[in-house]
């Protein structure tokens, strides 16, 4: 698809449509649907700042390609005077005190929030069932979950009530959803984009990124939010992505998949009979494709679940009534601590909150956590060695299409296996994006750190390819 950023701020600035009545539209269809993708709305914001862009075009001034585009933004960032929720009943009344760098960002160059998006509570799963605004539901099949954690957002794009909008990824929660709602989603390299103002998961692969109709609307929006941030130490710097640089001839590119992925009997049979169809219309190109080995699926979920849960644990223990959010009066402090966390949290939150406990705890955390850090280190170290007989790795963004509403709660142990192609690619901080094609949720596209240019260079090559 052509880039919805652009076509719209040509409409704006030949006067087809105002920002006003293009912010109005949206914010009457996000009101009115029907797919559980909202969790408030924006509406005097959105309304004030659409008037001011209108007032600058009609005054002839000239505006930016990201003014008065409207975006969502997942219900995880701090967007000052906002309700910030999580979706948890912990923070349902709590409301932002300061604005987070990457949404600020975007505010500096014009673009106009409408919606905070429901999203599994604190980034908690795979289907954004994990919610108290209850479960978002499948573009394409409402039947269906959006996927998570990030489900809200990626509705909105898909049904076009956003132009954009801006997801979170820990370890697939961009990428799954794009699939699952085929269209876009990228995590970029970590460090690349401030993490200041996103609630944390777990830091060490928390990551912020966009979902969008396009390529180019990707590039855009990525642009617009990178860049070192003296409020967040693990900021990197970065160079901006070219549009001319994307458009190149990919044909040299080295590609690489993971047999392990593709061989197991956790995938489904059409997703594999896909994946392999779109690696022979790669080849058919000129492209070399190498198999590559990797770490089975289970040790990826396990090591990956192993430390977001310690890491989460950590991160919420801060959530105990005195400072945010909920507070239930016990007889004494501590049980007031307990009872606000015990009624506050959500069942699948208190499940990574006791687990992350345990693996860090006296006794366990030699066996359990410090091991997970080791073979994080060993998977670092494959993708070293991956990326020097390859430039990009392949792979699907799931194993199987999206479950039904419902089924993923029953079992939690197959919703984190779900997991299995995306958490990988997080533990080793890489750069990796969702393309809507290839298998029907889609393929994901990894580069080294850093080369995020490169990704959306074979993106756009699969684009004519596949
Ligand atoms: N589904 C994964 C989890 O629950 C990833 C979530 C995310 O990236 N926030 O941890």
């Amino acid at each position: 698809m052509e880039s919805q950023i652009k076509k719209i701020h040509e409409q704006l600035v030949s006067k087809q449509i105002t920002c006003t009545s293009l912010v109005q539209e949206r914010l009457e269809l996000l009101k009115a649907n029907a797919y559980n993708s909202v969790n408030s709305l924006l509406e005097e914001t959105a309304i004030d700042l659409a008037a001011k862009v209108d007032a600058k075009i009609n005054n002839g001034e000239k505006i930016g390609l990201l003014e008065g585009i409207p975006f969502g933004i997942k219900d995880v960032y701090m967007v000052q005077g906002t309700y910030t929720t999580a979706s948890s009943d912990m923070l349902k009344n709590y409301k932002s005190p300061y604005t987070a760098t990457a949404i600020q960002k975007l505010l500096d160059v014009g673009a106009i929030p409408l919606v905070k998006e429901n999203c599994d509570s604190f980034g908690h799963g795979s289907s954004s069932e994990n919610t108290i605004f209850g479960p978002v539901k499948n573009a394409i099949n409402p039947a269906f979950v959006s996927g998570g954690s990030s489900g809200g957002s990626a509705v909105n794009v898909a049904k076009d009530y956003t132009v954009f909008s801006i997801g979170g990824d820990t370890g697939g929660s961009i990428r799954q959803p794009a699939g699952y709602n085929k269209i876009y989603g990228f995590k970029p390299t970590y460090g690349r984009i401030s993490r200041f103002g996103l609630m944390a998961y777990a830091s060490s692969t928390d990551c912020v990124g966009p979902l969008a109709k396009s390529v180019e609307d990707i590039r855009i929006v990525l642009n617009a939010m990178s860049g070192k941030d003296s409020k967040d130490q693990t900021t990197i710097l970065s160079t901006e992505i070219s549009e001319q640089e994307i458009a190149k001839d990919a044909s040299g590119t080295k590609v690489g998949y993971f047999k392990n992925f593709i061989e197991g009997d956790a995938i489904d049979a059409a997703v594999k009979a896909d994946f392999f169809a779109s690696i022979e219309k790669i080849k058919a190109q000129g492209i070399e494709v190498k198999e590559l080995d990797f770490f089975k699926g289970d040790t990826l979920v396990s090591t990956y679940y192993t430390l977001a849960m310690a890491e989460t644990a950590s991160n919420l223990s801060r959530l105990d009534g005195s400072n945010y959010g909920n507070r239930i009066e016990g007889e004494n402090l501590i049980d007031t601590y307990a009872t606000t966390r015990s009624e506050s949290f959500s069942e699948e939150s208190k499940r990574r909150i006791v687990g992350g406990n345990q693996v860090l705890s006296q006794g366990f955390s030699d066996d359990i956590y410090l091991k997970g850090l080791t073979l994080r280190d060993q998977i670092s170290t494959n993708f070293d060695t991956d990326f020097k007989e390859v430039d990009i790795i392949l792979s699907p963004v799931t194993p199987s299409p999206p479950p039904k509403i419902g089924e993923s709660l029953k079992d939690p142990h197959a919703m984190y296996l779900s997991d299995a192609y995306t958490v990988g690619f997080s533990l080793g901080q890489l750069p990796t994006l969702t393309v809507p094609q290839g298998t029907v949720t889609g393929l994901q596209v990894t580069a080294a750190k850093n080369n995020e240019e490169l990704v959306l260079k074979f993106a756009n090559f699969l684009k004519d390819t596949i």
